[in-house]
């Protein structure tokens, strides 16, 4: 886990800050709410970061199951963080650190350390002052350097654990200049069975954040439908806002259309003129297009794309996923994904793989559904499907091929089977004398080095940096004895196997990656190995030049 500075907070630099709460229930997408609006802004030229606190108890998320939460998204520092901080990186195009995710868990372990190092000099430590002042000294040093912080407190107003954060917010806007601060509050609009669009969920809600002192500015209301403005008045009357302070959240396909349906409302504008700002904004035609046009441009030709794993829940899955759409819109194809469950295959899930244009197998942990994932492998090498595989779905790769090349029968990972005669995946060594499940893993931005002519090479150039999050790797006896046999290791970070793919002779696109590409795709900057995997689909040769070192092969 990364270590906790505590810097100076310097209160004069004019930062602004956007304070989002949910109201009614969870899930209505609040984050891409937020993350569209920091989008926004960030377009019109301002530096825009981002804060998700998360009232659990948990210090971070490393800990948390994927099939109940979600995927741990893993930032350049090491942070296991809860997936929306994905979002906000994505959206924002920027990297974040581990301080950016609030949890109570780090709050509360924080202060109570230093209670026990006698810091608060004998005084009795309470969630008011010191659990508030924390948090507040939390917010205010992670949107340092940056023009606006959005800061979003996950849950509901009305739970139990989000009720420190949000009398940390009531104190932080006291401290704050006026202008300085926007709460954003969003809710439920339901229909009523005759069509009718139902105020009373969000009366009420906004009623229960004034009980605690917080007043809402502007009133986002997620909706299948825009709200009518007959709707926006009366929450407007409601909830003591002006009309144009409501703003509609209708259902879209595509998280990426809600930068534009929100600026289509002008919730930026408004945002820029209550923070006193817009004045500073770039005009109109200066501002940055890109994402626009990528995503409303007219896509040619759809890639079917089978991800086999091991949950049911897609949002275990939720960067691949978002990766394949990043390298579906450079490529201006549509990307369907085609969810494989590995543990109903052989069955009609192992149809569902073979009828996709490409087989991606994703990280993973334990042994369940591992077969149906070497299958798949061995069904894509063998078959000449291009095929990408991601941390577990190297190692099993390595796995596939000792046992089905080299011949080592028994062949497997020393994390899902203990008596393998042939470990080609061991633990990593530094793993040996940890016990602690918390904080044990290789986590964070490391460094490869790419061996040119290869097709890591033409993908990547003579190294990347990207994220990991893994115990186990190849172990260095096998090396020799898997090269020889055909399968070359592309990337190395010394003497850790990273990248593995096979020559363009044998498959037209074969890559493993030890590393997680999908942690640094972003919607306007596709991961490179995602990229490959739709150019070998659609028949350009990703095993071209290198990438930025130009030696042909
Ligand atoms: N379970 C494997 C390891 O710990 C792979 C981890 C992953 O896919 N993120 O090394």
């Amino acid at each position: 886990m990364p270590t906790e500075p505590e810097t100076d907070y310097d209160p004069e630099l004019g930062r602004k800050f956007i304070f989002v709460t949910g109201g009614v229930m969870s899930g209505l997408g609040k984050g891409i709410t937020a993350a569209s609006t920091g989008r926004l802004l960030k377009n019109a030229g301002f530096d825009v970061t981002a804060v998700k606190i998360d009232p659990y108890l948990n210090v971070d998320a490393g800990t948390m199951n994927p099939f109940q939460h979600g995927e741990v998204y893993v930032l350049k520092d090491g942070g296991e963080v809860d997936l929306d901080l994905g979002n906000y990186e994505r959206f924002l195009d920027i990297d974040m650190t581990f301080d950016h995710n609030v949890t109570t868990g780090k709050t509360y372990q924080h202060v109570i350390e230093k209670e026990r190092a006698g810091d608060y000099l004998g005084r009795t430590v309470q969630i008011i002052p010191h659990v508030t002042d924390d948090i507040k000294r939390r917010i205010r040093e992670a949107a340092e350097g940056n023009d606006v912080c959005i800061i979003e407190v996950g849950g509901t107003v009305g739970d139990i654990e989000g009720m420190p954060y949000l009398e940390a917010l009531r104190q932080f806007a006291h401290e704050e200049d006026e202008d300085d601060i926007l709460f954003t509050h969003v809710t439920l609009v339901p229909y009523s069975k005759n069509g009718e669009q139902k105020t009373k969920p969000t009366q009420h809600s906004v009623k229960e954040l004034r009980s605690i002192g917080l007043q809402p500015d502007v009133l986002v209301g997620r909706c299948s439908d825009k709200l009518d403005i007959d709707t926006k008045e009366k929450i407007a009357l409601f909830c003591d806002v002006p009309t144009d302070a409501v703003f509609s959240n209708p259902d879209v396909d595509d998280i990426y259309h809600v930068p534009l349906m929100v600026e289509e409302e002008g919730l930026d504008q408004y945002v820029m003129e209550q923070l006193n700002v817009a004045d500073e904004a770039l005009p109109a035609e200066d501002r940055e297009n890109r994402w626009r046009e990528l995503v409303t441009q007219q896509t040619e030709g759809e890639v079917d794309v089978a991800l086999v794993g091991k949950y049911d829940l897609e949002d275990a899955y939720m960067s691949v996923h978002e990766a394949l759409k990043h390298a579906g819109l450079e490529k201006n194809v549509d990307v369907n994904v085609r969810w494989v469950n590995s543990e109903k295959m052989p069955d009609h899930h192992e149809r569902r793989m073979r009828e996709a244009d490409a087989i991606v197998v994703p990280g993973g942990f334990g042994t369940r559904g591992t077969q149906g994932k070497i299958d798949a492998i061995r069904y894509a090498r063998e078959n000449a499907i291009p095929y990408l595989g991601l941390c577990l779905g190297f190692q099993l790769a390595v796995i596939e091929y000792a046992r089905n090349v080299l011949g080592l029968e028994w062949a497997h990972s020393a994390e899902l089977d203990e008596d393998t005669p042939h470990p080609v995946i061991d633990i990593l060594p530094e793993q040996y004398e940890i016990e602690d499940m918390g904080g044990t893993m290789r986590l964070g931005a490391h460094e490869t080095d790419i061996e040119p002519g290869t097709l890591a090479a033409s993908l990547y150039g003579d190294s990347c940096t990207e994220r990991h999050r893994h115990r186990y790797e190849v172990n260095p006896e096998y090396f020799d004895s898997l090269e020889d046999a055909g399968l070359k290791f592309s990337g190395r970070s010394g003497n850790r196997m990273e990248i593995l793919e096979l020559a363009a002779a044998e498959h037209p696109y074969f890559i493993g990656t030890q590393f997680h590409p999908e942690f640094r795709s972003r919607p306007t900057r596709a991961s490179p190995p995602f990229v490959g995997l739709l150019e070998a689909v659609l028949g350009d040769d990703p095993h071209g030049v290198d990438a930025e070192t130009e030696v042909s092969h």
